[in-house]
């Protein structure tokens, strides 16, 4: 199926990039090419930052607070109406299951934008008082405008869990979808076109990392860069950012650990295991990875995660039964199973799956979910992110090695925590150095409540009000009454 060729939005208009040059988009699940879209210059960066701006100075700056409130309302709305049509493009460029798109993306990411609704007439300043006679006051104020730089695991809600606070508080975006997975956002941005939202207030335009993604970063015009990627990419941008003094917000990968205490609800830990590690095709920041298991369970856990993980079926990603898509290239696949050769390599013991999954048509980069015991700290697939269905298990003594191997990482985006003693599980939590503990669940997420990494995982906040943080800044006004 061909979606033929889209275009950049810039200032309200669909056009190609300056150069002509476009970009293919692939199926993963079929290895077909799917859309072809613009690939934009330099140029196109200039006219799309011109563009924000001049919507921030400009129609944005004059219309009510309560108005962009209901203007994000009005585009969760419009979302939820196309849900069917976003899922399935969704579903299409990530290889991602139709099921998870259309039931819980796609509406978590309406939700995401109706939450900001909320907020975007209740964020203000304060009176101080200060030393003498004077009025003091504080006003929260927007940053101007906004870049979003998003990658491929989450391509629709990943771009909305920065385009909503960003517009609920009065910037103007420029988004920039990764080039594997372009067509939800380009869709966003239409949609926001069709409830009304101003020409300029959010540009969508598609292209390469290193090249449009790099001109963004370093262009002048822009004030804040909200980032989520690879913990590389990251680290360039930071870099690169330094030179202009741009706000930054960085969401970047992880290595999660996931503990079980032999007191732990066993056959919830295995579920919240292998949903931990294999929802989302594992191709989730925070995917429990690591897997740490105490000691006098561990054999008894794994024949049970093993075997829970076997008969998980990777299927057709748009057939609404399927729970396990393709992985959503071709580079990263062949990277994941790069993976797998280097744990059997370094002596892991393969438990589950480990090769490719056939789902009869023999094309598409489907996966067999996987399994490694056996595993020591050392090793490559506990140390590095794979951003891919492959479970590591480490074993551990007692609940101060368990949260020693659980801090023994450069990341520190997630925890879970498997215990049925509250003073353990609230005793370990105040350990973990991570963003987001889970207790007797795991990958679980909404809205109202905030998302981030510790250490190597990045700083800043989405989702929830503290989100709202860094997309404002405090002027401070003093008025002498002397
Ligand atoms: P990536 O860093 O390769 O790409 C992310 C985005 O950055 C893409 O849009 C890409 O085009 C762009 N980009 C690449 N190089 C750039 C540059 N030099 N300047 C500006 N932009 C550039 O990451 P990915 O492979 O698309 O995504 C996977 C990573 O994302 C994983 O590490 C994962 O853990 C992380 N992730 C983190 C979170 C979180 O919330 N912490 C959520 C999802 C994914």
């Amino acid at each position: 199926m061909m979606l033929g060729k889209k275009q950049l939005l810039i200032n309200g208009e669909w056009r190609d990039a300056s150069t002509g040059k476009t970009m293919p988009v692939v199926n993963p699940a079929t290895e077909d090419v799917i859309a072809e879209v613009a690939n934009a210059s330099t140029e196109d960066v200039d006219a799309a930052v011109a563009s924000a701006r001049a919507a921030f100075d400009g129609p944005w700056s004059q219309i009510s607070a309560r108005e962009r409130g209901r203007l994000l309302w009005k585009l969760g709305e419009r979302l939820m109406e196309q849900a069917d049509e976003v899922a399935r493009l969704e579903t299409l460029h990530n290889g991602k299951p139709i099921f998870e798109s259309r039931q819980i993306e796609i509406p978590m990411s309406a939700e995401c934008l109706q939450y900001f609704a909320g907020w975007a007439d209740k964020v203000h300043g304060e009176t101080v008082p200060v030393k003498g006679n004077a009025l003091v006051y504080t006003r929260r104020e927007p940053l101007g405008v906004v870049a979003a730089i998003v990658p491929w695991n989450f391509p629709l809600m990943l771009a909305v869990w920065k385009v909503a606070p960003a517009l609920a508080m009065g910037n103007t975006v420029v988004l920039k979808p990764a080039s594997q997975t372009p067509l939800t956002a380009l869709a966003l941005g239409q949609m926001a076109l069709d409830v009304g939202f101003p020409p300029g207030v959010l540009n969508v335009i598609t292209g390469g990392g290193a090249t449009c993604g790099q001109a963004i970063v370093e262009h002048p015009g822009i004030d804040k860069i909200a980032f989520t990627g690879d913990t590389s990419t990251g680290k360039g941008i930071m870099r690169s950012a330094a030179e202009t003094i741009k706000h930054v917000t960085l969401e970047l990968g992880g290595k999660s650990p996931n503990i079980v205490f032999a007191d732990a609800d066993l056959e919830a830990a295995v579920r919240g295991a292998t949903v931990g590690i294999f929802y989302g095709k594992g191709e989730v920041c925070a995917a429990g990875s690591r897997l740490l298991i105490e000691a006098s369970i561990k054999d008894r856990f794994l024949e049970k995660v093993a075997a829970r993980t076997k008969k998980m079926s990777v299927g057709d990603p748009m057939d609404p039964k399927t729970r396990f898509g393709a992985l959503s290239s071709k580079t990263h696949f062949e990277r994941v199973l790069g993976y797998v050769e280097t744990a059997k390599r370094e002596g892991a013991t393969l438990l589950a799956g480990g090769a490719r999954a056939d789902i009869g048509t023999g094309k598409g980069y489907f996966m067999q979910p996987t399994v490694f015991g056996n595993v020591t700290v050392d090793m490559t697939i506990a140390r590095e992110e794979i951003f891919g269905p492959v479970l590591a298990a480490i074993e551990f003594a007692d609940v101060e090695d368990a949260i020693a191997k659980a801090n023994n990482s450069i990341y520190g985006l997630a925890a879970g925590v498997w215990t049925k003693d509250v003073k353990k599980a609230h005793y370990v939590a105040s350990k973990l150095k991570a963003g987001t503990v889970w207790v007797n669940t795991y990958n679980v997420y909404d809205t109202a409540m905030s998302f981030g990494g510790y250490k190597q995982s990045g700083f800043g906040r989405e989702m929830g009000m503290h989100a709202l943080d860094y997309y404002t800044q405090l002027k401070s006004v003093w008025v002498d009454l002397g």
